[in-house]
């Protein structure tokens, strides 16, 4: 007898990575072991030398297939020399936790996104060449009116639950056809893992209701909230004293880091980024307790209990979770070393 493993890799696109899978069929007992694929085909090599290597570094229960089927993500690797593909974010987040992994980070990140209808890519809810009236009643939102693709976000959520993941809710958003799903909080390695899991399994729940999923950061321009992923992220010490989150929050001012950690939050950042609709200006850097206008907010709780964890309120819907978390374990660990 025979089982499928869907290995699932990140690739080269740019200026945004994308997810991609194949199907492996293996034997009953067989381990889903290092396998391969044409990396000409994903811009991640050139036609003459084509071959990346996929290592597993993630295995769970598939839930679209069930049984003993499982999505399986994977790290990429140059076949010669076995060294991380340079599109291997993960690996860098690796390196960066081999040297600050000791303070026991912990992430947990809101993933928003918007629904299109795939033909004409005018989001869900927005009439044909027009659209619905203002921002106000959407978030969390209840009713045929307000609310659109719910059946996608439960289908979603179903399978996130049933692959293991440590999904932890979802809402409605400002914008009609706009919905936010959270993984965490877990470690950094594990967060990147399941986004792009999760990533993966909201595609294909799309797929099944014609819905095509955007992470564009500003899908519609002018008075429509762009899609952000939220960041939230605790060291143990920030878990123990509030002294360490005000240090972790200050770290990100520190000179040349809000330039740095912008550059690595995800593309048409400075289109989300304006200042309005809950955001600070890409080029300003502040925090604030229960500030939703800055860049990094301390959540009410944390400043009422004295510990707990701070939100960065910057990385863009689209930014790679594993760059995401690597430069936040890097400017975290290095001020709270
Ligand atoms: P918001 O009020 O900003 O919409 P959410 O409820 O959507 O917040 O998301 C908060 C996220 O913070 C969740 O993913 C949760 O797991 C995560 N979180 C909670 N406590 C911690 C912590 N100590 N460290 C890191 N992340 C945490
Ligand atoms: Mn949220
Ligand atoms: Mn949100
Ligand atoms: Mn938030």
């Amino acid at each position: 007898m025979t089982y499928r493993a869907e290995y699932i890799w990140t690739d080269g696109t740019e200026p945004t990575a994308e997810v991609r899978s194949k199907t492996r069929v293996l034997a009953d007992g067989d381990e889903p072991g290092i396998w391969g694929f044409d990396g000409s085909s994903t811009n991640q090599a050139e036609g003459s030398d084509s071959d990346v290597v996929l290592k597993p570094v993630y295995t769970c229960p598939d839930p679209l297939r069930g049984g003993n089927d499982i999505m399986v993500m994977c790290e990429t690797f140059l076949p010669e020399t076995m060294e991380p593909h340079p599109t291997n974010m993960r690996a860098k987040t690796r390196a960066i936790l081999d040297k600050y992994g000791d303070q026991d980070f912990w992430f947990g990140l809101e993933q928003e996104y918007t629904m299109l209808d795939p033909v004409t890519k005018w989001p869900s809810g927005f009439p044909p060449n027009g659209f619905p009236g203002p921002q106000g009643p959407y978030y969390c939102g209840v009713g045929a009116l307000r609310i659109h693709g719910r059946d996608v976000v439960e289908q979603h959520t179903t399978w996130c639950i049933e692959a293991g993941l440590n999904i932890s809710g979802t809402n409605a958003e400002v914008m009609p056809g706009q919905w936010e799903f959270q993984i965490g909080p877990v470690d950094a390695l594990t967060v990147g893992d399941e986004i792009w899991l999760a990533r993966y399994l909201l595609y294909r729940a799309g797929e099944d209701h014609e819905i095509e999923v955007s992470l564009a950061a500003k899908p519609m321009q002018g008075d429509w909230n762009g899609a952000g992923m939220h960041t939230n992220v605790s060291t143990r010490a920030m878990r123990e004293n509030y002294d360490a989150v005000v240090k972790a929050a200050e770290s990100l001012g520190a000179p040349g880091k809000p330039e740095e950690h912008i550059a690595g939050y995800g593309h048409g950042i400075e289109l989300r980024l304006t200042g309005e609709h809950e955001t600070e200006r890409y080029d300003t850097f502040s925090f604030g307790v229960s500030d939703r206008g800055a860049s990094v907010r301390i959540p009410w709780q944390v400043h009422q209990d004295g510990k707990g964890y701070i939100e960065d309120r910057r990385p863009n819907a689209n930014a790679d979770p594993y760059v995401v978390t690597a430069l936040l374990s890097q400017t975290i660990g290095e001020a709270l070393a």
